[in-house]
């Protein structure tokens, strides 16, 4: 199998190797440890500023969004939610269900936010500012800076899903004054999904400690508690996490984030100038290295999706909905390497001979 979707993606041997031992009790100092050391790297990655917290969070990306939502704004408050996709939507949703007042910025598709959208919501009284910096469903990239200064001048709490952008674009929560930046173990970090990781700086945490959380499970003040001595209140996806630890360290080794971006960014490169020759336009104006979304300009992308896993063993990443035919998305973050690419090209090649693309 060759995964090309956007999570889960292909994990490297060491994180493989982990998946297959057992999993281990975990209130242990030993596991409070490696707790730490996670903390303390993803701190490190996000280059997160003094005072700054990591929370890990057993459930995917959704959760860590969901209880962001619910532990950093309250009534008072008066959220900017960027809306370009499936993704954007979702932050809607959560802030309609926890009564949180919010406007939406709706992007177009084909369209990306730009200062004149900020502009008309520029001293209005906002509080927040909740943006998914890849819209991952469109393979669209919003400008974190344009978004940074923004929320800077107007003094806006910054919310930034970066889930399947870390890792694979540069993001800065000291320089870009990011208060909350969230991830998931299946997008870039290539382990299994089942855990979320919330970077908080002082002002989120201070936040957290005046909100009461109406959860047990999403409290996130309970979660800071139980992280100051390297435990999660409830039990975690132990193996998961042992499995980003290995990761983690691996990546440090490796030259840290930078040149783990850069690893991910020469795999999307070699794709982009590869595919110039095949029957497709990219298409979103700004992109993150982590993806490249493609519209097949001589068939339907659901049946070339078909058509790659049935017969070639490839996963890219179908879409639903209204862009089920015309849109189909090719990661490039995971164990991937430009060979890998070849492979894709090749049955791509492949298709265009026999007539299907
Ligand atoms: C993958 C992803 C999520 C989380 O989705 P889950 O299925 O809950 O892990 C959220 N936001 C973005 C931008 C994503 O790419």
């Amino acid at each position: 199998m060759l995964n090309f979707t956007v999570g889960p993606v292909m994990s490297d041997e060491i994180v493989l190797e982990i998946g297959g031992n057992q999993v281990p009790y975990f209130r242990t100092p030993e596991f409070s440890d490696l707790m730490f050391e996670n903390e303390k790297l993803m701190k490190k990655f996000t280059y997160a500023p003094e005072g700054s917290r990591a929370v890990f969070i057993t459930g995917s990306g959704t959760a860590s969004m969901e209880a962001t939502v619910m532990n950093v704004f309250d009534e008072n408050d008066n959220v900017l939610i960027v809306n370009g996709g499936g993704f954007g939507n979702r932050f809607v949703e959560l802030c309609k269900l926890h009564n949180i007042k919010y406007t939406e910025i709706s992007i177009p598709l084909g369209e990306t936010l730009t200062k004149e959208n900020l502009d008309k919501y520029d001293a209005k009284g906002f509080t927040g500012f909740i943006v998914n910096i890849h819209e991952t469903s469109i393979g669209l990239h919003y400008d974190l800076d344009l978004i940074s200064e923004f929320c800077y001048k107007n003094g806006l709490f910054l919310v930034v899903d970066a889930i399947s952008s870390f890792l694979a674009d540069s993001i800065n929560m000291e320089k870009q004054n990011i208060n909350v930046l969230i991830t998931g173990s299946q997008k870039a970090l290539a382990c299994p999904p089942g855990i979320s990781v919330i970077v908080l700086d002082k002002k989120a945490i201070s936040r957290i400690n005046n909100i009461t959380c109406k959860s047990m499970y999403f409290d996130l003040n309970d979660a800071l508690k139980n992280g100051e001595r390297g435990q999660t209140p409830f039990t975690p996806a132990v193996g998961t996490l042992i499995q980003i630890n290995a990761r983690l360290k691996e990546i440090d080794k490796n030259g840290g984030v930078e040149s783990e971006i850069k690893r991910i960014s020469n795999v999307a490169y070699d794709f982009r100038l590869k595919i110039k020759d095949l029957p497709f336009e990219i298409c979103a104006s700004e992109l993150s290295n982590a993806v490249t979304p493609l519209h097949p300009l001589t068939a339907k992308a659901s049946d070339i999706f078909n058509i790659l896993k049935d017969e070639y063993g490839i996963w890219i990443c179908p879409n639903g909905g209204d862009l089920e035919d015309t849109l189909f998305r090719v990661g490039h973050i995971g164990a991937l390497t430009t060979k890998d690419n070849d492979t894709l090209i090749n049955a791509l090649k492949d298709l265009e001979k026999r007539g299907i693309i």
